[in-house]
This record gives C-alpha cells, sequence and structure tokens, in this order.
C-alpha cells in the first residue's frame, strides 16, 4: 500500500476514506482534518480561550498537541479522581506532557474539593448503585464547567473520538433516549444558565487515527483504561460496532454523520428546546440544572458528606 500524496510506503490505510498515507502526510492530514470539522462545525475561533480536559490518555493528550500545532490558546485541564494506581499514573502523563511542551495545566482534585475520592463517594450514595462511573461523570461534567466559568474560558474541548460518540450513539438510539439524542453532536451551545460551550475537534477520527497519531507523534500517554471501565456497556456496544466496521468498512462513521444531518433538518428539535426551557439555577453553586433546586452534583455529595458524617459516629459509639 502506497501514499497517495508522495507514493512512499503507507503508515495508515484508512478504508472509509479509501486513503492511505505515510507518516509525514498522516500527520498533517489530523490537524488539516481537526480544522476543517473546527470550522465546519463553528467549534470556536483563533483567539477563544481553551480549556482542553485531559485524563492523561491517548485521545486527550493527541488534540492538545494537534490544537498546539494549530497556534490555539488552549489550557490543560486535569481532574483527579482519587482511583488508586490508574489517577496516579494518569496524572503524571497529562503533567509530563504539558511540561515537555511548555504549556499550563489546571489540576482540580476532587478529594481535596469534596472531601472524598470517587471509588468513596460512590460507596456512600445511591447513585450508580455502587458503581463509580455516575458519580464520576457527574463531578467531571461539573468541575469542567466550573473551572471554565471561573477562568472566563469561552469552551471546554474532550478529546472524544469517532468510536467514543457513535458507541454514545448506539446506546441511546437503542433505549430511544431522546433527550440525550437532542443534546449529542460535536458541539454543546453554551446557555443562559451558565452551562459553557463545549465542543469534540475529534469526533469524526477513528480511535485508530488518533492512536496512529499519537505513536507518529512519539507521545507518551497511559495505556491502562481505568479499572471501572471494564464490563461498561459502552464497550461492549464498541466491540459490535466494530465488528460491523470490519464487514462495512465507514459504517461507523456514516452512522455519525446520518444522525447529524437527521438533527440539522429538525429531527429533535422539540426536546432541544424543552431541555433549554427547563434549565434553571442550582440554589446551592449557581450552576444551571433540570432540578427545580438543587442540581444533581450538589444533591449527590451532600449526600455523601452527611452518610461519611453517620458512619464515623457510628464507628466512634
Ligand atoms: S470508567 Fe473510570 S474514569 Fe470513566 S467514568 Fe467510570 S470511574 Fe470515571
Ligand atoms: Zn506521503
Ligand atoms: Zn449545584
Amino acid at each position: 500500500m502506497r501514499c497517495r500524496k508522495c507514493g512512499e510506503k503507507a503508515a495508515i490505510n484508512m478504508r472509509q476514506h479509501k486513503l492511505a498515507l505515510c507518516g509525514t502526510h498522516f500527520l498533517d492530514w489530523i490537524p488539516e482534518q481537526t480544522q476543517r470539522f473546527i470550522e465546519k462545525y463553528r467549534m470556536f475561533g483563533e483567539d477563544s480561550r481553551i480549556l482542553l480536559a485531559v485524563s492523561g490518555g491517548k485521545d486527550s493528550l493527541a488534540l492538545w498537541d494537534v490544537l498546539q500545532r494549530l497556534g490555539y490558546q488552549t489550557t490543560g485541564l486535569y481532574i483527579g479522581l482519587g482511583i488508586n494506581e490508574y489517577s496516579m499514573r494518569s496524572q503524571e502523563m497529562a503533567e509530563k506532557f504539558a511540561t515537555e511542551n511548555d504549556l499550563n495545566l489546571t489540576v482540580v482534585d476532587v478529594a481535596d474539593e469534596e472531601g472524598a475520592t470517587i471509588p468513596e463517594a460512590s460507596k456512600l450514595t445511591e447513585r450508580g448503585k455502587g458503581k463509580p462511573c455516575s458519580v464520576c461523570g457527574l463531578t467531571k461534567r461539573h468541575m469542567m464547567n466550573r473551572v471554565a466559568r471561573e477562568g472566563g474560558y469561552d469552551v471546554v474541548t474532550t478529546g472524544h473520538n469517532l468510536d467514543d460518540e457513535v458507541a454514545v450513539l448506539f446506546g441511546n438510539t437503542l433505549n430511544w433516549a431522546v433527550g440525550y439524542l437532542a443534546r449529542q453532536g460535536p458541539v454543546l451551545e453554551e446557555t443562559a444558565a451558565g452551562l459553557v460551550r463545549k465542543a469534540k475537534p475529534f469526533c469524526r477520527f477513528y480511535e485508530r487515527e488518533t492512536a496512529a497519531y499519537t505513536l507518529l507523534r512519539g507521545i507518551n500517554y497511559i495505556y491502562e483504561e481505568c479499572p471501572y471501565a471494564e464490563g461498561a456497556t459502552s464497550i461492549y456496544h464498541k466491540e459490535l460496532l466494530n465488528q460491523m466496521e470490519e464487514v462495512r468498512p465507514g459504517l461507523k462513521l456514516s452512522f455519525y454523520l446520518s444522525f447529524l444531518r437527521a438533527k440539522e433538518s429538525g429531527l429533535f428539535v422539540q426536546e432541544s428546546t424543552l431541555a433549554k426551557s427547563k434549565l434553571a439555577q442550582c440554589r446551592t453553586c449557581g450552576q444551571p440544572t433540570t432540578a427545580p433546586d438543587q442540581c444533581a452534583y450538589c444533591r449527590t455529595w451532600d449526600g455523601v458528606r452527611k452518610r461519611r458524617v453517620t458512619t464515623r459516629e457510628g464507628e466512634t459509639r
């Protein structure tokens, strides 16, 4: 297989695009395409202040590298979840990348902020029935928005790739979760109630493309997955979608793009309008919420703190 641009030996063959490229041309192609998606979906402009959620994994570090190469002003945000070895190693990777590339990184630690790590909190709340992903997702979303608001950032970016997006889309379609489907897309607009704009510049890249990019750029990242990811439904959906992609190259991309076109032509407009009209401000933290009084984040963490006190009192008796 030869590179379409120069005829040298290809480093990657992207069957869905009928495009094979050598290492050099692939390393140019990724930023060119990213810039195209940023403009196509009006994610942000060249003067925007961008907060980039960094997990230490390949996608977020690759995105940081690409945005940097494109000349955008970025600050990384690492959220310390307190998941033993995994959190320690992923924080090291994020810090190392920031230092080596002379980039700003803000670190927020959940246990310092709220008094418990994610695994501890998940044992003290009904949310997610003892599995940490529910409280973890809620906490990450809240903290990203809080740091972005307090720091006056224009947009929060995440490294979600096409495989992530399609797995979520597949799960939401199986359940006809119209509220979630209405919110899914390359951009989540900011709201008057104080939700900062969110963008996913890698949403059209296959995971193997971002993996190849980090490899060819020599970016070190944490290879291990979070230990709680094992057995997650989204991983099962990814496997199923990969099997279908094997038989029909391009299926994942076409599923996602057809969904975006359907949304553009008006599907889920009603749900989007309804969701926006329901947003109120949380009485405790001031962040937008669909609950009438206190947001899910504040309710969950208030509950965790109360149970911690009760547990301690029980232990000292
Ligand atoms: S897999 Fe790990 S990092 Fe991801 S949501 Fe679950 S607990 Fe959080
Ligand atoms: Zn080439
Ligand atoms: Zn709140």
